[in-house]
């Protein structure tokens, strides 16, 4: 029978799913020199699709990029991925466009 208790993940409405996902990552933005881009629809759009993701595949995936159904390597690319620091150095701006770097201009 199917589990309808309020609290697992999929029964949780995707508002709700979103703003834990906004507010991990806040919280996670605090140790790091990095912001979310200044484009707020950008930021909402993404964390949709992350939250989207928990819901479907069980976990706070990136949203951008492909999972392989292997639970180590997709762990890789739970956000924030592994690849963001370097993708935040060397371009100032994650793959989903999601983080900036300190040094981020728009446009
Ligand atoms: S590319 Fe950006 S949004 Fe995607 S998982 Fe990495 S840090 Fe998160």
């Amino acid at each position: 029978m199917k589990n309808t208790t309020p609290e697992t993940t999929e029964e949780k409405p995707l508002e709700q799913v979103e703003r834990e996902v906004r507010g991990r990552l806040e919280e996670w933005l605090t140790r790091t020199p990095y912001s979310f881009n200044p484009e707020a629809s950008v930021v909402k759009t993404i964390i949709r699709g992350i939250a989207i993701r928990k819901i479907k595949a069980g976990d706070e995936y990136c949203p951008c990029r492909v999972l392989s159904g292997d639970l180590l390597e997709d762990s890789k690319v739970v956000c924030p991925c592994v690849y963001s620091k370097d993708e935040i150095e060397n371009d100032g701006i994650c793959l989903c466009h999601l983080f900036v770097g300190p040094n981020y201009k728009s446009g």
